[in-house]
């Protein structure tokens, strides 16, 4: 017998995964700030971090709205994510280079959650819950401000200092 049986258990089936994805960011933003040397990348991580929380105890009270106690079901798709930037971490010795990495890292994590948010805006919508709708907004909003934060901080000197020294192997 399937579990989710219609669009309102797909839609809190999606909200647990959000939940635990928003849990697992938590633990790894820090250390992705930590291993930043760029001040205004490790700030806008730090200040990302911030707003997860926020984002964690949206999702509870949307959860509660729709009568489930909130909790989170593991998401594999951020969990790969993470295990991909940690590599990064691993491989990448510490400055511009892996300041570029990081954040193509975070920004494959905004992108993802992103997606997630839009389509449980759209199916809570679809099904009159504007309650639940307004709160993942202002969320979605978040996610795409620090999106293009980080498009910003990359476009803005991170991405040009790392490529230094390599001019002579263009030639
Ligand atoms: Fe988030
Ligand atoms: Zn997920
Ligand atoms: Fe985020």
């Amino acid at each position: 017998m399937a579990e989710v049986e219609n669009l309102h258990d797909a839609l809190i089936d999606e909200l647990m995964d959000l939940y635990n994805a928003e849990n697992q960011l938590t633990k790894a933003l820090p250390k992705l700030a930590r291993n930043a040397t760029s001040r205004p990348l490790k700030a806008a991580l730090n200040s990302h971090l911030k707003e997860t929380r926020t984002q964690m105890r949206r999702l509870a009270q949307a959860m509660r709205l729709l009568d489930e106690k909130p909790k989170g079901k593991l998401c594999d798709g951020m969990q790969g994510i993470i295990k991909e930037g940690n590599k990064m971490i691993e491989e990448v010795a510490a400055g511009p280079v892996l300041d570029a990495a990081i954040i193509a890292g975070a920004q494959r994590a905004e992108h993802y959650e992103i997606g997630a948010y839009g389509t449980c805006i759209a199916w809570a919508k679809a099904m009159g819950h504007s309650q639940v709708a307004r709160l993942l907004i202002q969320t979605l909003n978040e996610e795409k401000a620090a999106d293009k934060k980080l498009s910003a901080l990359a476009t803005s000197g991170i991405n040009e200092a790392a490529t230094f020294g390599m001019q002579e192997d263009d030639e």
